[in-house]
């Protein structure tokens, strides 16, 4: 048995789902459970959809959900066959609710984070009803499945957590007895609590859904199929022409992931360890080309580096003791703040008087930079990038730091950090000079290459 996960562009339109079909009818043998992202941007329109009529702009919002309604229909019954009718009420259905939900938001006139879940559930609802459709009419025998049914979470709503004995004992119940004779379609993305409200797993969160029903029925393999050949050694959207990495470990993924890498959701990698379950990154678009495998122990690499990740919209917040030095408490005393406001650090450095951490969501920093205020001086720098070079030999290779500074010298770099777990060197720079920094840096590690490492 094998999961195979399909993102967003790869079941963006009548012509990728089509290739999707002739793509899970080569692995059918395998006992294939696919797991689908909504279609293309969906969930960013739905969610516009909910904030439009959240704001009272409720025409801009029942235009947006018409313009979804119109491309589902389009793009789903031509792959429906003689089943046509049925995906048409199904879709119809889903969307009469939709306009329910829309209109009724606009009345209310405040959008919670369990409505919103109610309404981005919809795209991972509706494309795997599509996909399900495709596969039946091209002959394969399909059953669909709620992912609702099975992957049961708590109630933080918009970033729900997996209760996973529930839904691992939900997953051999009903999910690993139907694939052994159909292939199982569902939704990524989308949960539901024990009393049955919808959740969702945060955004990206299909990556992490297929890993999570991998673990759950022990499958041999993950493949997530997307719109690129591969883990990369740069970020495309920084630098084209980055190399397809052929082998890489789940710690050197989950750190690339971790720090920017949206190849793959930061939690994917979790369920897979735990069960050793070997996770593909493959193309949808090509797919003959073998993708990256990542393993436990990953293939030995005559590089140091195996990839330079960036992430971007960064906010460092300098916080500075306003004693001589910083008392005892003074770190417990922030971090207790940060942890209030559910906001996360991803760097951080600290010196004998002040500490320096940088955030990606800055939705809390205005009451967060209030409190600290009361015993700290705070001062804010946006627009920054971090970027970090990931790979195992990083720790057994001496002068790795001195080659990266070196050919940014003329570069102002900001934090420095060395993760504990040793297998990363992560700074943080002016967004500016993320471009020409990461092209330098991948000019500096990877003018040769390991064969048996990279494409
Ligand atoms: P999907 O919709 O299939 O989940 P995503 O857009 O979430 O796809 O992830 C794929 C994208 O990740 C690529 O198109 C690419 O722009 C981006 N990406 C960022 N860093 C890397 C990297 N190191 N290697 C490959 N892709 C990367
Ligand atoms: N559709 C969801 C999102 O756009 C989940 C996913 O595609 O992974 O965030
Ligand atoms: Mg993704």
């Amino acid at each position: 048995m094998i999961v195979m996960k399909f993102g967003g562009t790869s079941v963006e339109s009548r012509d990728a789902i089509t290739r999707v079909t002739s793509i899970v009818k080569k692995y059918e043998e395998r006992r294939p459970i696919v797991v689908v992202s909504a279609m293309g941007k969906t969930t960013n329109k739905l969610l516009a959809a909910a904030h439009e009529a959240a704001a009272g702009r409720r025409d801009q919002a029942l235009t947006i959900v018409d313009e979804l309604r119109g491309s589902h229909l389009t793009h789903g019954l031509a792959l429906a066959g003689p089943a046509a009718a049925d995906l048409d009420r199904f879709i119809r259905t889903h969307f009469e609710w939709l306009d329910e939900l829309v209109k009724g938001l606009s009345v209310v006139g405040e959008l919670s984070d369990r409505s919103k879940d109610a309404i981005a559930s919809v795209g991972e609802r509706l494309s795997s009803l599509v996909v399900s459709f495709a596969f039946r009419a091209a002959g394969m025998p399909t059953q669909h499945v709620d992912a609702r049914r099975v992957i049961l979470t708590d109630d933080r709503f918009t970033q729900a957590q997996v209760l996973f004995d529930e839904t691992y004992a939900a997953l051999q119940e009903r999910v690993r007895p139907v694939a052994e004779h159909s292939v199982v379609v569902m939704g990524g993305f989308i949960g539901s609590t024990k009393d049955g409200i919808t959740t969702t797993l945060g955004r990206g969160g299909s990556d992490y859904s297929a890993a999570i029903v991998g673990a759950g029925v022990n499958a041999e393999e993950i493949q997530i199929w997307t719109d690129v050949d591969g883990m990369l050694t740069a970020d495309p959207r920084i630098m084209p022409g980055g190399h397809r990495v052929k082998s890489i470990s789940f710690a050197e993924a989950a750190e690339m992931a971790f720090f920017g890498a949206k190849v793959l959701h930061p939690a994917t990698v979790l369920p897979a360890v735990e069960k050793n379950i070997p996770v593909l990154i493959l193309n949808s678009k090509r797919p003959e080309v073998d993708g990256t495998r990542i393993t436990l122990d990953a293939a030995p690499c005559a590089n140091p580096v195996k990839s330079i990740s960036c992430k971007r919209d960064i906010t460092i917040v300098n916080i500075r003791s306003t004693r001589m030095l910083m008392a005892h408490g003074f770190l417990r005393r922030i971090f207790e703040i940060f942890d209030r406001y559910e906001t996360s650090v991803d760097m951080l450095s600290t010196s004998e008087v002040s500490v320096s951490l940088t955030l990606d969501n800055t939705e809390n920093l205005n009451s967060i930079r209030e409190e600290v205020r009361q015993f700290a001086e705070v001062t804010v720098e946006e627009k920054q990038a971090i970027v970090c070079l990931v790979g195992e030999n990083i720790r057994h290779t001496p002068g790795i730091a001195g080659r990266a500074f070196q050919v940014l010298a003329d570069k102002n770099i900001r934090m420095i950090s060395q993760g504990a777990s040793l297998l990363n060197l992560g700074f943080v720079i002016a967004d500016k000079d993320l471009s020409s920094a990461v092209s330098a840096l991948h000019k500096e590690f990877f003018s040769t290459l390991d064969p048996a490492v990279f494409a």
